[in-house]
């Protein structure tokens, strides 16, 4: 049950991040999706998603910055309460060999995909802590269980995640919060596409389900996580991956 929960999704205008709102959303949750100037156009989306029958609030703001999370954590509470479910999915890949990995490369990945977790976080912590109920859930990926050539950067920030998920788990666990992580395989969404249908292919022969993986399976993992009835589950990490990686 999740009725009348308020939930966040960072990132909730990307790929995996729609369905995310859209599955919380069709379990009754007030949802609201979080958005970035310059990289989305948040009033279109929502446009978009309540012509399919979809209601959402937006709230915009760069979660790598630890003010503008701040900022943005409080505009959703304004507009729908206290923040039951906190989704971290913001993410974002900037691939380079190593020995030709720029300095900003790695900076803007580690910022966007961990410090945002951080900052997002903590500014829902303590309230979910007073009110004896929280659902966290950290988008990571499985090149952060497996690590993969031209990510040192995203593979890192991506296991660094679990990482801050297993030790919020233990300080959270007698507040009636959870904390567990998603760690998707190769998923249909722009972020994959941007790779080239010849590097698509190559990964597909690397599936033993043989097909990439859709937004839809990730959501119904993360509703299933954000239910009262999970509150056994806390310091996982779900895999999801058609059998990639079987850690
Ligand atoms: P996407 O690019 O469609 O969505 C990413 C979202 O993050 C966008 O809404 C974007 O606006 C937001 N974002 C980026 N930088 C931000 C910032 N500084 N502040 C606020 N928001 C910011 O990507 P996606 O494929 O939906 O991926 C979602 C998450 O899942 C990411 O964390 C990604 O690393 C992870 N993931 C994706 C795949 C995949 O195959 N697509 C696989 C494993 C993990």
């Amino acid at each position: 049950m999740m009725k009348n929960k308020v939930a966040l999704v960072t990132g909730g205008t990307g790929g995996i991040g729609t369905e995310i709102c859209k599955a919380l959303s069709s379990a009754s949750c007030h949802v609201a999706a979080s958005w970035l100037a310059g990289v989305d156009d948040g009033e279109s989306w929502l446009a978009k998603c309540r012509k399919e029958g979809f209601d959402f609030a937006i709230a915009e703001g760069d979660v790598s910055d630890f003010d503008a999370a701040a900022a943005m954590v409080k505009e959703v509470e304004t507009k729908l309460g206290p923040i039951d479910i906190l989704v971290n999915c913001a993410g974002i890949t900037k691939d380079s060999f190593m020995h030709k990995m720029e300095k900003d490369q790695w900076d803007a990945v580690l910022r966007v995909n961990l410090d945002s977790v951080f900052n997002v976080t903590r500014s829902v912590i303590m309230g979910m802590r007073k009110r004896g109920f929280g659902r966290i859930i950290n988008i990571s990926s499985v090149n952060g269980q497996k690590g993969q050539v031209g990510q040192t950067n995203y593979s890192a920030a991506k296991a660094g995640m679990h990482g801050f998920t297993m030790a919020l788990a233990q300080e959270s666990a007698r507040k009636g919060i959870t904390v567990n992580t998603v760690s998707p395989g190769y998923i249909a969404t722009t972020m994959v596409a941007a790779m080239g249908e010849k590097t698509i292919q190559k990964m597909i022969a690397q599936i033993p389900v043989g097909r990439l993986g859709e937004p839809e399976e990730i959501a119904r993992v993360v509703s299933f996580l954000a239910a009262d009835e999970s509150s056994f589950i806390t310091g996982a990490n779900i895999a999801i991956n058609g059998g990639m990686y079987m850690g």
